[in-house]
């Protein structure tokens, strides 16, 4: 929790601020749900503005070396995620920058086939048990090369039109009575407003939810995925080949060195990267336990913990792993691993329920594939998501297109990965698109038209 130095206070002096653009949707945070919906908003005829902290787009995608888009079929292999998500990955297909299971593998439970990928070293992303058959099964997931996926992003937003705000942090909503009406930006310029009729918070931590007035939910819970930060980082150059042939005829030694370097404080358990030319590279995705991920004070511990940990970690494999005799750090995670915080209430709370219900809304506009949750996937294979779960309450002009969508922590610890955030920003950028068009609040957007809209980009939505 926030350490406090000083209770000290000082009042900022009123000042006017320069308005940089106006805008007809402006979406903060660039990461999966801040592309989409930028992407979609533009695509949609909205004049958009996309405001990123960083230099670069793609938010844990690519700066926080995430590079796994895990899910997009469900565990019978039906592909539940397409939309401009199924576009990234075929951009990055027609440029070598992407791996996945073959699309006739998707479902199969054929054992040389699941041991391939398992052998691939992918198993946990490749593959899941079936409960209702006692089986492994093959998965559609794909990983991405994250410095292609940053290129490719840009590209996307040239042509889509969209104008891009990098290096600025959006600070605070501009706000008349309940309604957003833009952001306050700051950046090397100083501090500049964006006017928009419709904005969206795409920061995947909410940071606009509270200062513009919305409820949020902010449990997370000790030892669940989101109640952690991570400091992920690649060690390339390494024997691979070397590396296997140890680790097979020298299993118990291999696993004495593990349990040593975890007893060191060390993070032993890695991945390989099977992007093609990554070959010898292999990620850690070590985590820290943290429960205030938007902490300044949290996020210099974990930076600094993080740093450590890697430089120990690295230099037992260096030293004593077979294979990684001449390996060194490829690469830190530019971002901090942040995958827990606040999350908006909003027109609807998706709840553990929601898991087991099979409702299909009539504002549904998206559907996840359900594969980690044990029993509960193998009864309830899908989970619907409403547009609704996009929309705060009383606030007006403010969409959630990220992991601050409006959901427990249940729900969040399953269903705020990557490809779902990408789901959530392609509703809301068309909707707030249509809310433009029509001179109408984004609550107010017509639920099926929304969907005949979303449907025409190539989203799966359950009956149509
Ligand atoms: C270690 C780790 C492993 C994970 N494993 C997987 C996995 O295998 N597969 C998977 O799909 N998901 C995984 N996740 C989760 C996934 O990465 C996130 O849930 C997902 O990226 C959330 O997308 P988002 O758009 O909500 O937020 P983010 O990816 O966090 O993007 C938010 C963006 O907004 C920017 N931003 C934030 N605040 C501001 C501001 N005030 N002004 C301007 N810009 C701002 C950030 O710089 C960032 O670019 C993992 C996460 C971590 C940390």
């Amino acid at each position: 929790m926030a350490e406090k130095f000083s209770t000290k206070t000082i009042t900022e002096p009123q000042r006017e601020i320069e308005v940089c653009r106006e805008a007809d949707v402006v979406v903060v945070g660039g990461g999966p749900g801040g592309i989409a919906s930028a992407l979609a908003a533009a695509r949609n005829g909205a004049d958009t503005i996309l405001v990123e902290r960083y230099g670069h787009l793609g938010g844990m995608a690519t700066g926080g070396l995430v590079t796994i888009i895990p899910n997009l079929s469900n565990i019978n292999g039906e592909q539940q995620i397409a939309g401009i998500c199924q576009e990234l990955i075929d951009r990055l297909h027609a440029k070598d920058a992407t791996h996945c299971p073959r699309k006739e593998d998707w479902g199969s439970d054929e054992e040389s086939l699941v041991d391939f990928y398992i052998n691939a070293n992918q198993f946990l992303f490749y593959i899941r048990d079936d409960l209702n058959t006692g089986k492994k099964r093959v998965l559609y997931t794909a990983l991405v090369d994250p410095e292609i996926l940053k290129c490719e992003l840009n590209t996307m937003m040239e042509e889509a039109g969209v104008t891009l705000y990098c290096h600025s942090w959006g600070t605070l909503p501009i706000m008349e009575g309940d309604t957003v009406k833009g952001v306050i930006i700051e950046s090397k310029s100083g501090r500049q407003a964006i006017t928009a009729k419709v904005v969206i918070d795409s920061t995947g931590d909410g940071d606009l939810l509270l200062p513009a007035g919305a409820e949020c939910d902010t449990n997370l819970y000790p030892k669940t995925r989101i109640g952690a930060l991570a400091f992920p980082f690649w060690i390339g150059n390494i024997d691979l080949n070397k590396y296997d042939e140890f680790k097979t005829s020298n299993r118990d030694k291999h696993d004495e060195m593990t349990r040593e370097l975890a007893d060191r404080g060390g993070a032993p358990f890695f991945l390989r990267d099977l992007v093609r030319y990554h070959d010898g590279v292999v990620w850690f995705h070590p985590f820290f336990p943290c429960l205030d991920q938007s902490d300044v004070t949290e996020l210099n511990r974990v930076e600094r913990a993080g740093r450590k940990q890697m430089l120990m970690t690295y230099e037992y494999f260096r030293d004593f792993m077979p294979g990684f005799e001449n390996s060194y750090i490829a690469l830190s995670s530019p971002q901090l691993g942040t995958q827990g915080g606040k999350r908006v209430i909003g027109e609807y709370y998706m709840t553990e329920k929601d898991m087991v219900s099979d409702e299909i809304f009539e504002d549904t506009i998206a559907v996840f594939a359900n594969n980690d949750t044990k029993e509960i996937s193998a009864k309830h294979p899908n989970i619907c998501i409403p547009y609704r779960s996009l929309v705060p309450k009383k606030v007006e002009g403010l969409l959630v297109a990220c992991r601050a969508f409006s959901s427990d922590h249940r729900i969040q610890e399953y269903f705020n990965l990557i490809p779902h955030c990408i789901a959530f920003g392609q509703a809301a950028g068309t909707a707030a698109a249509m809310a433009v068009e029509e001179d109408i609040q984004p609550r107010n957007v017509d639920y099926q038209t929304l969907q005949r809209n979303l449907v025409k980009q190539g989203v799966i939505i359950p009956g149509m």
